[in-house]
């Protein structure tokens, strides 16, 4: 039931996300197949239509928000039922503001709770705080005390969401590693353009490597890097949860950090991050000082795959004579639509067999923080993708998100295959003679 148009500031986030949503869902019903905890349940409310259909019921004021909260929990936020809804129903906006409005609703202190808060609103947004918790984590390594606890069976007595997180937990690297990129890279002759690379709030600390294959390979095609040092935690993971405020608080603060570069483009090499940038101008439409600067913002926001593709990868490529799987990120294939760029770059490379993969639009379980919040249902996905994978007999699997990279090494060593996890730059950079590059992470391969 559609209600007469109420002014914006008298509207819950339901309200306001119907009213301004350009599609309404036709009840087709195309979408559910491609839906992973529809499939998981075969239940229609924990479908894409049976969650806007309750969430539909709240906006109008013929369901309490309390009742919804669970379904909307349980939503993976993958968007997979984007790309197949024919209507163009924008599934991932009416979740967020379902989210926000179930946020908006709780009250009491609830630990859980206020961890996670902390967590996103206060740690990701402070590179200090996130490059002191890898230093702790490093330690608990390095130090032989989780090879201990891991093999005592002490961890078994954690909560199921902290066991969760310290099994994600990749090799931290030491202090040396986690050196900021350069703040200006200069690149390799003719020049093609110029760049700013958005570097992430969790990537600098936990997987520095591919910030730095990304900066050398731009260069290496002919883009001039900036990194504004500025630049902190860029909202997605907020927003994802429903904390609209706290994501539109670091939208401004990131559109300000790169309003000092008037490079072309803002590249990233997060599928997260990039969806989440592609939709500033969406977040802030409202605020009168930003709109317009976000939406400009927006239109300059590539993946780092899309602007690698805007020619042919530039000579010469070393070969990498291994057989790699694609596993799509959610956030590329359904939140940006970007599925050819990265396989076309792959493609490129010398020798490299790229293979395809059963189900690799298929969310992996990570799902931003959806792992810590759900370890079964996210172990259940994961053993799903790991089963996929391990299909086509891989030597590298690749892909462009830090979260689906984290939860699919998980599974690489929990199931004891003998694969590397890896991000498409860093295969690239390897093709462009990083390092040791391939001859050391596959000897045999050489
Ligand atoms: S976002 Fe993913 S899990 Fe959620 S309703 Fe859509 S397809 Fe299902
Ligand atoms: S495919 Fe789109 S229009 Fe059809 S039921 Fe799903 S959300 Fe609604």
């Amino acid at each position: 039931m559609q209600h007469a148009p109420q002014p914006t500031a008298a509207l819950s986030p339901l309200q306001h996300a119907f009213q301004h949503a350009e599609t309404s869902c036709i009840q087709c019903g195309f979408c559910l197949p491609t839906c992973p905890t529809y499939r998981l349940t075969g239940q229609e409310a924990a479908s894409p239509r049976g969650r806007i259909d309750l969430m539909q019921a709240v906006a109008d004021g013929d369901l309490p928000v309390h009742e919804i909260a669970a379904q909307l929990d349980f939503c993976l936020g993958c968007r997979a039922c984007e790309t197949a809804c024919p209507a163009g129903v924008e599934f991932g906006k009416l979740l967020e503001a379902g989210r926000a409005e179930v946020r908006d609703s709780q009250s009491g202190f609830h630990l859980g709770a206020w961890l996670q808060r902390w967590c996103l609103e206060e740690l990701l947004p402070s590179p200090a705080l996130v490059q002191q918790g890898a230093g702790f984590l490093h330690g608990y390594q390095a130090s032989g005390l989780q090879h201990m606890l891991r093999a005592s069976g002490l961890l078994r007595l954690l909560p199921p969401r902290l066991a969760a997180m310290e099994a994600l937990l990749p090799p931290v690297p030491a202090l040396a590693a986690r050196r900021p990129v350069a703040a200006d890279t200069a690149p390799a002759p003719p020049e093609q353009g110029q760049v700013a690379l958005l570097t992430g709030c969790i990537m600098p600390a936990f997987l520095p490597e591919v910030n730095q294959a990304t900066v050398q390979v731009l260069a290496a095609n002919g883009y001039r890097v900036h990194v504004p040092t500025s630049q902190r935690c860029c909202g997605a993971l907020q927003a994802h949860t429903g904390a609209l405020e706290s994501a539109r608080h670091l939208a401004r603060q990131t559109i300000t950090a790169f309003a000092a570069t008037d490079a072309e483009w803002i590249v990233v090499n997060s599928a997260g991050c990039g969806a989440m940038l592609k939709a500033y101008g969406h977040l802030l439409q409202d605020d009168q000082a930003f709109a317009s600067r976000a939406a400009a913002f927006s239109q300059r926001v590539r993946d780092v795959s899309e602007v690698l593709t805007e020619a042919p990868l530039r000579q010469p490529l070393l070969p990498v004579p291994l057989r790699v799987a694609y596993d799509d990120p959610c956030h590329l294939m359904h939140g940006q639509q970007i599925r050819q760029p990265p396989r076309a770059l792959l493609q490129q490379i010398p020798g490299l067999t790229l293979l395809t993969v059963p189900e690799s639009d298929w969310c992996c379980g990570s799902a931003g923080i959806y792992n810590l919040l759900h370890p079964d249902t996210a172990q259940t996905l994961l053993a799903r993708k790991l089963a996929h994978l391990a299909s086509v007999a891989p030597q590298l699997i690749v892909t462009g998100n830090p979260g689906c990279m984290l939860q699919l090494r998980q599974g690489v060593a929990q199931q004891g295959l003998a694969v590397e996890v890896r991000h498409p730059v860093e295969v690239l950079a390897w093709a462009y003679g990083a390092g040791a590059g391939v001859r050391e992470q596959f000897p045999a391969a050489t």
